[in-house]
C-alpha cells in the first residue's frame, strides 16, 4: 500500500453486462396480464438477439463503476501542461443547456432569435476587448482550425496586396499544430531557435525575416511558460519587412486582462475557449477557437458574423474579401454559450485575478519542486513550469517512470517529453482553480516519488501498479485501439 497523501480507489474488476446477467433478473415491472395469450404470427417470431437479464441496480452500478475508471478535473488535480485543464463551473453547463438556447435552430429567422444573436455579438465584443484586438470570428471549432483560418486570411491579404510570400517563421517551442496549419495554407515553415534563456531574440528573427516571408507564428506566453519579452522588437522587425504576426493565444489563461496583443504588434490570434473559457475538454471536443484580428484584416474574416442591425442584431455576410465559411452556421454554439456565461459571471476584475492566480500557482509549484527536480529555465515562469529528469538519471529513473508513479497516487501526470527543446521535459500547469492544500499534496507526493527513485527505482519502473492496465504500448494503443475489453 502506498502511504501518505494521494487518492486511490479504482475498481479494478468489472465484468461485461453480458457476463453479469442472470436468467430471470429484470429491471422493469409489467402490469398484470388481463387479456388472453395469443400466438405470434410466424413472421414476427424467432431470431431475437441475446440480451442479458439484469436488475436495475446491476446496470446502475456497472455504469457508475465504469465512470470512475475515468480521470477528469472533477475527480482530481489535472496538471497537464499546455492544456489548461481547469475546473469548469457547473453554472456554465446549465446556461448552455437552457431550453431556449440549446434548442434554437440555426436556420431561425433573425427576428426569431434576437437573444442568440445578441449573445454571439457580445461574445465577439468581449473577446476583442480581452485580447485588445478589433474584430472577431467565432466560427473555428478548435485552436488548430483558428490557426488555419488566420493563415488563410494572411494568404488572402498578400494576394490582395499582390505579393508572393510563401514562408513563415515558427519557433522551436511552438505547438505542432502551428507548422501543420501553415503548411495547409501553402506556407513552408522556417524554424527559429529559442535562446538559452528559453525565449526568442530579436536578432534571430531579423536574421530570417525577409520580403518573401509571410510573417511569424508566435505563442506568448510560450510553451515553456515564459513570456516572450522581446515581442515588440520582434513584431516591429516582421512589420518592417511587410510581414504579418500571428499570435497563438492558447496560453491566454496566463494573461487575461493583462496583455494587449494589438499593442504587442499581433495582427491575428486565436483563443481556445475550451482551455481558457470554461468548456470541459480532453475527450476530443467539441471546442471553439475564435480568431481575433486587427482592423486591416477584418475584411478577410470568415462569414457570417453577428452584427448590430438597427435596434437589434443580425448576421452579416460581409465583404467580398472574406475567406468564406470555415464551419457550418456559427461555430460550436454551445461552447460559445459557456464562454459567454463564464465571462459574464467573472467580470473583468475576476478574469484578471484568475490569470494572476494561475501564474501564482505555477510559480508556487516551481519553487517548491526546484530542489527536487531540475528546473529547465531560470527565467520567471507564467502559468506553467518546466522541469526535466536530469537529477534522476543517476538512478536510471526517467520522466516516464515518475509520471506513471503519479497515477498510483491518484494524480493525472503532467505533460511529459514536450516541448522537445527540453530533454525529458515535465511540464506542470496547475491552473488557478487549485487551492494551496491540493498543490501541497501534489508536491509532497512528487517529493516522495523522487525519494523512491533513489531507494527503490524498480518500483517506479514498474508503475503504475494500481490501475486497470499497466504500461500501455502507447503508440499501438493510439494506432490500433482495442475497444472491446
Ligand atoms: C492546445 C494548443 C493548440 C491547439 O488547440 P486545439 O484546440 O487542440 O486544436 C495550439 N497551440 C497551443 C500553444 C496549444 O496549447
Amino acid at each position: 500500500m502506498i502511504q501518505g497523501p494521494g487518492t486511490s480507489g479504482l475498481i479494478l474488476n468489472e465484468p461485461l453486462l453480458w457476463e453479469k446477467g442472470k436468467k430471470g433478473r429484470s429491471a422493469f415491472s409489467m402490469v398484470e396480464q388481463d387479456v388472453p395469450e395469443a400466438e405470434l404470427a410466424a413472421g414476427l417470431a424467432g431470431g431475437a438477439p441475446f440480451f442479458p437479464d439484469l436488475g436495475e441496480l446491476d446496470v446502475v452500478r456497472h455504469y457508475t463503476r465504469l465512470s470512475q475508471w475515468n480521470f477528469g478535473i472533477d475527480s482530481g488535480l489535472y496538471p497537464l501542461g499546455s492544456c489548461t485543464m481547469k475546473y469548469n463551473p457547473k453554472i456554465n453547463e446549465k446556461m448552455a443547456a437552457t431550453p431556449g438556447i440549446s434548442s434554437a435552430h440555426p436556420m431561425l429567422e433573425e427576428s426569431l432569435c434576437q437573444g442568440v444573436l445578441q449573445l454571439l455579438f457580445e461574445l465577439q465584443d468581449f473577446l476583442a476587448s480581452i485580447t485588445g484586438m478589433d474584430a472577431v470570428s467565432l466560427q473555428p471549432a478548435a485552436g488548430a482550425q483558428g490557426e488555419m483560418t488566420a493563415m488563410l486570411m494572411f494568404a488572402a491579404c498578400f494576394k490582395k496586396r499582390g505579393e508572393r510570400r510563401d514562408k513563415i517563421l515558427i519557433p522551436d517551442t511552438a505547438h505542432g499544430t502551428n507548422p501543420a496549419s501553415a503548411a495547409l495554407c501553402g506556407f513552408s515553415s522556417v524554424p527559429l531557435m529559442s535562446g538559452a534563456d528559453g525565449v526568442l531574440s530579436a536578432a534571430s528573427v531579423a536574421e530570417k525575416m525577409d520580403e518573401s516571408t509571410a510573417g511569424i507564428m508566435l505563442t506568448n506566453p510560450n510553451t515553456l511558460g515564459l513570456f516572450e519579452e522581446n515581442i515588440r522588437a520582434i513584431t516591429d522587425i516582421v512589420h518592417q519587412k511587410g510581414g504579418l504576426v500571428y499570435g497563438d493565444g492558447a496560453n491566454m489563461n496566463a494573461v487575461m486582462g493583462m496583455v494587449d496583443f494589438k499593442r504587442c504588434g499581433v495582427d491575428a490570434m486565436h483563443l481556445n475557449l475550451h482551455k481558457t473559457f470554461s468548456t470541459p475538454h480532453g475527450g476530443g471536443g467539441p471546442g471553439a477557437g475564435p480568431v481575433c484580428v486587427v482592423a486591416e484584416l477584418e475584411p478577410f474574416l470568415p462569414v457570417p458574423r453577428a452584427v448590430k442591425k438597427g435596434q437589434g442584431y443580425g448576421l452579416s455576410f460581409g465583404s467580398t474579401d472574406s475567406i468564406g465559411r470555415v464551419h457550418a452556421f456559427f461555430g460550436n454554439f454551445s461552447v460559445l454559450v459557456r464562454a459567454y456565461s463564464y465571462i459574464m459571471s467573472m467580470g473583468p476584475a475576476n478574469l484578471k485575478k484568475a490569470s494572476q492566480l494561475a501564474v501564482l500557482n505555477a510559480v508556487y509549484v516551481r519553487e517548491r519542486l526546484r530542489d527536487t527536480l531540475a528546473l529547465a529555465y531560470e527565467k520567471p515562469s507564467m502559468h506553467e513550469c518546466v522541469f526535466s529528469d536530469k537529477k534522476q538519471h543517476k538512478w536510471k529513473v526517467t520522466t516516464l517512470d515518475m509520471a506513471k508513479r503519479l497515477i498510483d497516487h491518484g494524480f493525472h501526470p503532467p505533460t511529459i517529453y514536450f516541448p522537445l527543446v527540453v530533454p525529458g521535459a515535465i511540464m506542470i500547469e496547475p491552473t488557478e482553480t487549485e487551492c494551496k492544500d491540493d498543490l501541497d499534496q501534489f508536491v509532497v507526493v512528487f517529493k516522495d516519488i523522487v525519494r523512491e527513485a533513489e531507494s527503490d527505482g524498480e518500483r517506479l519502473r514498474q508503475a503504475p501498479t494500481r490501475t486497470k492496465v499497466r504500461r500501455l504500448d502507447e503508440t499501438r494503443a493510439a494506432r490500433k485501439p482495442c475497444l472491446t475489453g
